[in-house]
């Protein structure tokens, strides 16, 4: 970087800090250590661990943890003191299955709405996002670049976002959400209005693949998506299908891998599963009918399933008599079983939600989250929204827009933290309110939330 330039990126950083910088900061004379927070008498619960700490003390300087310490840590002058007052102090949640750009609109208004309302609308969500205390999603689908490019560079207030861009999808395949009379598609012909907003992408060969994987790679894409077969909300996708072929997989995953990260793959039946597992994929998203072979495929192979529990809301939402509803009811007994699965055969398993359309269920993010305990402990469920979530962001290797740690409390772990009011390890309904029991809410070491 040649001098001129230096200083002009050094000039923008100081208009983004001065921007964003406290009231009191910009009136002059800054305190010496402005930056830093301290969390007085908190009990952590570290994101693995399944009991809380000793009473102790956090000091949080820039975006890191610096440090732990049951002693006392010195306050300097100008550090925000947090009186945690035995409250419990855990990493910011993370959803792994969350689609951004697909909360707010109805199906028809996400495909056909004006872009920049529909962006508009998704950063208002992603800051309701935030305040429930999730600081990190996984977004699995939707055209999400430009909302995570405003909340990172501090426009609006929202989670870090790991992006996959568009879903990719065959021509009829979970994510082909074009009408009959827009067929047929001609290879190389006009792209789709989904397509033309970056929601799903259509690829039939694999060349078409790798194309379709490293255009997202070039927009920033930390993780690649690809339905591998049937879907519920999809018009002309039957359950049942397997869509791509291996060929295709294959192409997407050595595209995915050549950029150091990898593939992950919508699939509910063992056909699909085991197809991407072989081709290489390291993630089944829902994997809902999966049989025992298919679970121990994965286990053996160390495939990730990121599943969900899905409220039985969802289901009865679609009209009965629909096709989605017919496929609804064929999905849904399979999730008790695939967590059954998945502690029988110890498959590493992250926690999402997968809410799509509507807002009133993304109010419930937590309450989805506290809804695992049908199968797993409080302190279970809450290590695989922190510390087990973050390992699956994790395989998105040198591809991960942040650098650092996240989901554990530890010293040189980035500062994404919450103040909860009681012990979620006890009482996991903590988190399934959190305008009143999370206190504090900090993402990469800046308080959004302080209402102690
Ligand atoms: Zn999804």
């Amino acid at each position: 970087m040649n001098s001129m330039s230096r200083r002009i990126l050094v000039a923008a950083l100081l208009l983004i800090s001065v921007g964003f910088a406290p009231a009191a900061r910009a009136q002059g004379n800054p305190p010496a250590n402005s930056n830093a927070t301290l969390f007085q008498n908190v009990r952590i619960f570290d994101g693995k661990t399944a009991s809380l700490s000793a009473p102790s003390n956090v000091l949080i300087n820039g975006k890191i943890i610096e440090r732990i310490s049951t002693g006392p840590i010195a306050a300097d002058p100008g550090v925000t003191v947090i009186a945690g007052n035995g409250r419990t102090l855990m990493p910011g949640l993370i959803d792994a299955h969350w689609h951004a750009m697909l909360i707010r609109p109805n199906p028809a208004q996400a495909i056909t709405g004006d872009v920049g309302y529909n962006n508009i609308a998704a950063g208002v969500e992603a800051t309701d996002t935030l305040m429930r205390g999730f600081t990190t999603v996984r977004d699995v689908g939707g055209p999400v670049f430009g909302l995570k490019a405003a909340i990172d560079a501090g426009l609006i207030a929202g989670p870090r976002i790991y992006p996959s861009g568009a879903v990719i999808t065959v021509t009829s395949g979970h994510g082909d959400f074009r009408q009959l009379s827009e067929l047929p598609r001609t290879l190389g012909g006009m792209l789709s209005r989904m397509e033309q907003i970056g929601g799903s992408m259509v690829a039939d060969s694999p060349d078409e693949v790798r194309v379709r994987v490293r255009e997202q790679l070039m927009q920033g894409a930390s993780q690649i998506k690809l339905t591998a077969g049937g879907g519920v909300s999809s018009p002309f996708s039957p359950i049942d299908v397997t869509t791509f072929t291996q060929a295709e997989l294959l192409a997407a995953v050595e595209a995915a891998e050549n950029w150091g990260t990898y593939v992950t793959v919508h699939a509910f039946t063992p056909a699909a599963i085991e197809r991407a597992v072989a081709a290489g994929v390291k993630c089944i998203e829902h994997g809902f009918l999966m049989d025992e072979a298919a679970a121990k495929l994965m286990a053996e192979k160390g495939v990730w399933l990121s599943a969900q529990p899905l409220p039985e809301a969802l289901r009865q939402g679609f009209p009965v008599g629909s096709v989605q509803r017919a496929k609804a009811d064929e999905v849904w007994p399979g999730i008790a079983r695939t967590y059954e699965f998945a502690k029988k055969y110890k498959i590493k398993t992250a926690w999402g939600t997968d809410v799509l359309f509507s807002q009133a269920l993304a109010q419930k993010q937590g309450a989805i989250l506290a809804s695992l305990v049908r199968w797993y402990s409080p302190a279970e469920a809450l290590a695989m929204a922190t510390g087990t979530n973050a390992d699956l962001l994790a395989l998105s290797g040198k591809r991960s827009p942040y650098s650092g740690k996240l989901g554990i409390v530890e010293q040189g772990a980035l500062a994404d933290l919450l103040l909860v009011d009681g012990n979620p390890l006890e009482n996991i309904d903590l988190i399934a309110d959190p305008a009143r029991n999370f206190k504090v809410i900090m993402k990469d070491g800046r308080v959004f939330k302080n209402a102690p």
